[in-house]
């Protein structure tokens, strides 16, 4: 795409904000171009808004000039989701990140989209915010809900969309909705598609969430696992004893990355209540890990909340490799966790990729994170193969992608999800008949 129609948008645009609130320089513009996935793509600029009017005005003049935007929180997507695919300029949200009101009784809390989870943790005594994927609390709100995030306490507080209750969006026709439904699940409304849109259909200004109270006991173990198996038999013993996970996740083929031996596969698992719940879950757990002849160890809170943390030594240790990632999230029936792996590891060698996942029995959920060299362009043919592949397995096992961390450059195809795709696409048009707002992710023009 030529880059004329963006730099007179980008002209118009400053002159609007001021000079301060656009990036045109080569630095600057390097520095969005990428991701945690380490794919590369430079925006023809970066646009800073401080509040909703400038947002309506920056999509009213892209929508003159036909140029993509591209909505940004922290760029901490794994899927490419706030790389300008098809150019454009990146809508950077993070200077728009104020509390606009909280209510420390209910757990409420309005606020702007550009906050990251890390200052919402310490708005509200006693309350806190379980979906943190990085585990830093670097990434924002508005990344957050536009990706339905998950985390490994996802078993017990579910994903992002369990926390929102209302939304200010604008949508790419530049009209700004104030969508909100403070009541019970069962009266939501146009929320559900919002939420997980990917900023494909338009850019979140300002959420309103309920924060859930901090559970006053934890207790957390480290599992050494011969192979994912192990993982498997925990699930089905925490099933039969009816014992209340709070976060679980594990790591298989972690050598692959750390390029020494070790245990196969390695697991974490935490459990929080009261005092008297989780000292019998505890002593359930420890039963079962004794049964299955599986290695433990307890471990204390904080070094949960470091393990937590750490989960994002993967990418800093892909980074140092000079690899990037191509990551594939997969949703299976829960029983079938174990061939959604298998299927993974057998299209990493089958296509001599390294090949690392990350995965949570108790979801389901299969993170395929495929490691390739950026520069070489048949590594890059084999890994998209790789993740076609994995998705047409998963479709297969009657799963689907995308959960957690979004589909991104992906895309979601009818195959997975007719119902879904077919809704989608008619919004989609009614509401960006320009296709401006993030081309390229989640579903096909
Ligand atoms: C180490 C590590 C581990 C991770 N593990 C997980 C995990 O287990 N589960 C999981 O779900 N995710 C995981 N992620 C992915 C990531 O943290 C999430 O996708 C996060 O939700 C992105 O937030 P962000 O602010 O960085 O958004 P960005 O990466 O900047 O953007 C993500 C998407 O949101 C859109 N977007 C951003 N802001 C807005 C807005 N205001 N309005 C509309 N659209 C917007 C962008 O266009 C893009 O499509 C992990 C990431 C890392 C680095």
């Amino acid at each position: 795409m030529s880059e004329e129609p963006a730099i007179k948008a980008v002209e118009e645009i400053a002159s609007q904000l001021g000079e301060k609130y656009v990036l045109i320089e080569d630095l600057d513009r390097s520095a969005y171009s990428y991701d945690a996935s380490g794919m590369r793509h430079v925006p023809s600029a970066v646009v800073r808004p401080t509040e909703t009017e400038d947002i309506s005005f920056i999509i009213e003049v892209a929508n003159r000039y036909g140029v993509p935007l591209v909505p940004r929180g922290s760029g901490t997507s794994l899927v490419g989701g706030p790389l300008p695919i098809e150019g454009g300029i990146v809508v950077d949200m993070q200077m728009m990140n104020k509390i606009i009101d909280k209510d420390d009784y209910t757990g409420l809390v309005r606020a702007e989209t550009g906050l990251r989870v890390y200052d919402l943790n310490n708005i509200l005594p006693g309350r806190f915010m379980p979906i943190n994927p990085d585990g830093t609390g670097f990434s924002t709100i508005g990344g957050l809900i536009a990706e339905d995030a998950a985390s490994p306490l996802s078993v017990k507080y579910s994903t992002m969309a369990a926390m929102v209750l209302g939304l200010e969006v604008v949508l790419p026709t530049g009209e700004a909705l104030l969508v909100e439904q403070p009541g019970p699940p069962s009266k939501r409304n146009i929320l559900d598609l919002l939420i997980g849109s990917e900023g494909t259909l338009g850019i979140f200004t300002s959420a309103l969430l309920k924060l859930p109270l901090k559970p006053k006991h934890r207790v957390a173990y480290r599992i050494e696992m011969i192979d994912i198996s192990d993982a498997i038999s925990i699930q089905t013993a925490v099933k039969r004893e009816e014992i209340s996970i709070a976060g679980f996740e594990a790591y298989h083929n972690y050598k692959e990355l750390i390029g020494e031996g070790g245990a196969e596969a390695i697991s974490f698992l935490e459990i929080s209540g009261t005092e008297e719940c989780v000292d019998v879950w505890g002593s359930k757990l420890r039963s079962i890990f004794k049964e299955l002849d599986i290695p433990f160890e307890e471990i204390s809170i904080n070094e949960a909340d470091d393990i937590w943390i750490r989960r994002k030594s993967i990418y800093e240790l892909a980074k140092r490799r000079e690899v990037a990632m191509r990551v594939v999230s997969l949703q299976v029936h829960t029983h079938l966790t174990r061939d959604a792996i298998q299927e993974v590891d057998r299209t990493g060698s089958r296509l001599k990729l390294p090949v690392v996942t990350v995965f949570n029995p108790l979801l389901g959920w299969v993170m395929a994170i495929f490691l390739y060299d950026p520069t070489d362009e048949r590594e890059i043919e084999r890994t998209d193969k790789a993740a076609s592949n994995v998705i047409d397995r998963a479709i297969a096992l009657g799963g689907s992608i995308g959960f957690g961390v979004g589909a991104g450059i992906t895309k979601i195809t009818s195959d997975m999800d007719e119902g879904f795709v077919s809704t989608f696409s008619k919004v989609k048009e009614a509401v960006d008949p320009n296709w401006i707002m993030n081309p390229g992710k989640l579903i096909e023009r």
